[in-house]
C-alpha cells in the first residue's frame, strides 16, 4: 500500500452513503476512486424528509437537475418550519422559523426596534416576507425563475425511499461511483490500526486508504469496530422514540386552508411529550410523532397521532392506517473521524429530527472531506483532527439549539414540559446565551464558526418566535446613532410589507407550481 489515498470505501446506501458519494466524487482529486457497498438485506431507515436550504447547492454541485429532482423524489418546497402550540397550549399558539434571513441581516439587528411592538406583530412578519408567504401556502420562486435560484429561501421536502436510489442512479452513471451489493462480515486492520480491507459474504474482499462509515444505527466500522464511546444526549433532549405513517391527499387542490394543500413548510405540532411532524410531498403526508418513552407509553404516542390525522383521513382511517415505531438513542460519538476511517449519518450520531440537523450535517461532513481531501496519509491526520473539533463544534451547537424550543416553552401541561426547564437538563452553554441575551439580542456575533450550521437569525426566529426578550432591558445607542438605526428599521419593516405585497402577487400556490415544474421544467442556470 502506498502513501497515497486513491481509494475511498463506503459502507452503507442510504441518504449518507450516496450523498456521501456525491459530494465528494463531485469536488475530491481525479484520481480518487469510490466505491460504495450497501447490504442487500438491511433497508435504509426509509424517513427524514426535510432538509435545508444547503440541500440545494450540494444537488447543483452534484450536477443534478432540479427538475429530474422534483419529478423523481416526490419533492415539494419547505420554506422553515411552523411551530404550533410550543409556547402554550392556546389553539392559536404558533411561529415561524423562515429559512429567508431576517431583511439586511449583515448591516443592522431588527431586533431591538421591533420588541416595542412585539404585542402587534410577530417578529417572523416583522422582519421577512417568507411567514406570510407560508401562510398563504405559497411557492418560493416562480416558473421563470432558474434551477436553484430563488425569490425566497428554501430547501425540501422529499421521499427518503426515493431520494436514495435518484443519488444512487445519478453517482453511478455520471460520477463513476463504483456500486456493489454485499453485506460487510468482517473488518480487517493494518499493523498500525488502520482498515486494511473490508471482507464481504459475496463481493470478497475490498481494500481502501480511506473508508466512511454511513452504515446507520448499526454503525460497523467507528461503533462496533473501533468502540469509539457513544455520547448520549437523553438527559438533555429527551425524546428517543417516534411513531411514523403516511396519510394520503384526498384529492390534489390548491390552496392552503384544506388538508389536500401542500404546505411549503415543516408543522410541528408540539404534543403532551413530544412533537408530531406533519410534511407535504406532491402525492401524500408524512406524518410522525416523537416522543420521550420515559415520559409516554407508545400506545399514548399512538393515540396522539391518530387523534392528529383523524380530521384529515376519517376517523376508521385513522384508526386503522398502520404506524411504524422507530427507536433511538439520542447522542453521538466522541470522535467522528478515527485512524483511516470517518462517520457520517447515523452512524455518527442522531437527535430527534426537529429543525431537520441530520442530513444538513451530512451535507457537511461530506463536503469538508470532498474539498480537503487529504492526499496522502499524513494530511489524513491533521484533517481528521480538524473535522472533530469542527464536527463537535456543531453537535453542540445542535444540542443547544433544539433544547432553544424546549427551554422557551411556557408549558407546564406535562411532567415532560416541566422536566425540560430543570437547570441540570440545560447545557451550560445554552444557558450562557440566555443570560447574554437579557441584555442583548442573539445575533452575528454568536457565530464563532464561519461555516456555522444555524445562523444566529435562527435563534433570533426561535427566542423571539417563543416571546423572548424584554425592550426595557436592551442598552439604548447615544441619541443619534440610535434616532439613526430607528430610522432604518422603521424604513426596512416598511419595505418588508411591500415586498410581501409584491410577492404575493407574483408567486403561484405550492401545488400549482410543482405541477408546473413538473411538465415545463425550470431553466437551467
Ligand atoms: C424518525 C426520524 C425522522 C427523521 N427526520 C429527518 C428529517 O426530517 N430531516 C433530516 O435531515 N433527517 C431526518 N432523520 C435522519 C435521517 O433519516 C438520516 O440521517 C438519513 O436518512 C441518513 O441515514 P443513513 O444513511 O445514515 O442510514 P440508513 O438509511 O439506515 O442506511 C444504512 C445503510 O447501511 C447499510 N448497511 C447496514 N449494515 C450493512 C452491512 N453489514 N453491510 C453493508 N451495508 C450495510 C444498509 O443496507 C443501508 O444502505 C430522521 C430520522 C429519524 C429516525
Amino acid at each position: 500500500m502506498t502513501n497515497e489515498i486513491t481509494r475511498v470505501v463506503i459502507i452503507g446506501g442510504g441518504s449518507a452513503g450516496w450523498l456521501a458519494a456525491g459530494i465528494i466524487a463531485a469536488s475530491c482529486p481525479a484520481q480518487v476512486q469510490i466505491s460504495l457497498i450497501e447490504s442487500p438485506d438491511v433497508s435504509t431507515i426509509g424517513v427524514g424528509e426535510g432538509t435545508w436550504p444547503t440541500m440545494r447547492s450540494t444537488l447543483e454541485s452534484m450536477g443534478i437537475s432540479e427538475t429530474d429532482f422534483f419529478r423523481e423524489c416526490d419533492a415539494s418546497f419547505k420554506q422553515g418550519s411552523k411551530f404550533s402550540r410550543w409556547t402554550s397550549l392556546s389553539a392559536s399558539d404558533d411561529y415561524y422559523h423562515p429559512f429567508s434571513l431576517p431583511t439586511k441581516y449583515h448591516e443592522i439587528n431588527l431586533a431591538p426596534y421591533w420588541l416595542p411592538f412585539k404585542s402587534k406583530i410577530q417578529f417572523a412578519n416583522a422582519v421577512s416576507a417568507q411567514a406570510a408567504i407560508c401562510d398563504l401556502g405559497l411557492a418560493p420562486k416562480q416558473i421563470s425563475t432558474p434551477e436553484y435560484a430563488t425569490l425566497l429561501n428554501y430547501g425540501y421536502h422529499l421521499d427518503a425511499g426515493k431520494f436514495a436510489p435518484f443519488l444512487h442512479r445519478h453517482c453511478v452513471e455520471k460520477l463513476g461511483v463504483r456500486y456493489i451489493s454485499a453485506n460487510v462480515t468482517q473488518v480487517n486492520n493494518q499493523d498500525n490500526g488502520d482498515i486494511q480491507s473490508i471482507t464481504t459474504d459475496s463481493a470478497g474482499t475490498l481494500e481502501g486508504d480511506l473508508f466512511i462509515d454511513c452504515s446507520g444505527l448499526a454503525s460497523l466500522l467507528l461503533g462496533k469496530h473501533y468502540a469509539i464511546p457513544f455520547l448520549s444526549k437523553k438527559n438533555i433532549l429527551f425524546n428517543d422514540t417516534a411513531v411514523a405513517v403516511q396519510i394520503p391527499y384526498a384529492e390534489a387542490e390548491i390552496g392552503t386552508e384544506s388538508e389536500n394543500a401542500i404546505r411549503p413548510y415543516t408543522l410541528s405540532t408540539a404534543q403532551s411529550a413530544g412533537w408530531i411532524w406533519d410534511i407535504g410531498l406532491q402525492s401524500r403526508r408524512g406524518v410522525g410523532h416523537v416522543f420521550s418513552s420515559a415520559h409516554s407509553s407508545d400506545e399514548m404516542a399512538e393515540r396522539e397521532l391518530r387523534s392528529y390525522i383523524a380530521p384529515a383521513v376519517g376517523e376508521a382511517a385513522a384508526q386503522s392506517l398502520s404506524i411504524r415505531k422507530i427507536t433511538f438513542n439520542p447522542g453521538h460519538r466522541q470522535t467522528f473521524w478515527h485512524k483511516n476511517c470517518v462517520a457520517i449519518g447515523l452512524s455518527a450520531g442522531f437527535i430527534e429530527p426537529l429543525e431537520a440537523t441530520a442530513l444538513v450535517l451530512i451535507e457537511l461532513s461530506a463536503k469538508m472531506i470532498g474539498e480537503q481531501f487529504p492526499v496522502n496519509r499524513s494530511a489524513m491526520d491533521i484533517l481528521a483532527k480538524r473535522f472533530n473539533q469542527t464536527l463537535t463544534h456543531h453537535w453542540q451547537r445542535i444540542v443547544d439549539f433544539l433544547k432553544l424550543h424546549y427551554v422557551m416553552s411556557q408549558r407546564r401541561d406535562s411532567e415532560y414540559w416541566c422536566d425540560n426547564q430543570l437547570e441540570n437538563t440545560i447545557p451550560e452553554t445554552l444557558q450562557e446565551l440566555l443570560e447574554l441575551w437579557k441584555t442583548q439580542s442573539p445575533w452575528v456575533h454568536d457565530e464563532v464558526l464561519r461555516t456555522e450550521m444555524f445562523p444566529s437569525a435562527s435563534y433570533q426566529y426561535i427566542y423571539y418566535g417563543m416571546k423572548g426578550g424584554s425592550n426595557t432591558a436592551m442598552p439604548i445607542k447615544r441619541p443619534e446613532a440610535e434616532a439613526q438605526a430607528r430610522k432604518k428599521a422603521e424604513a426596512l419593516f416598511g419595505e418588508n410589507i411591500q415586498r410581501t405585497r409584491q410577492l404575493t402577487k407574483v408567486l403561484l400556490p405550492h401545488r400549482e407550481l410543482i405541477e408546473k415544474i413538473k411538465e415545463f421544467g425550470l431553466q437551467k442556470i
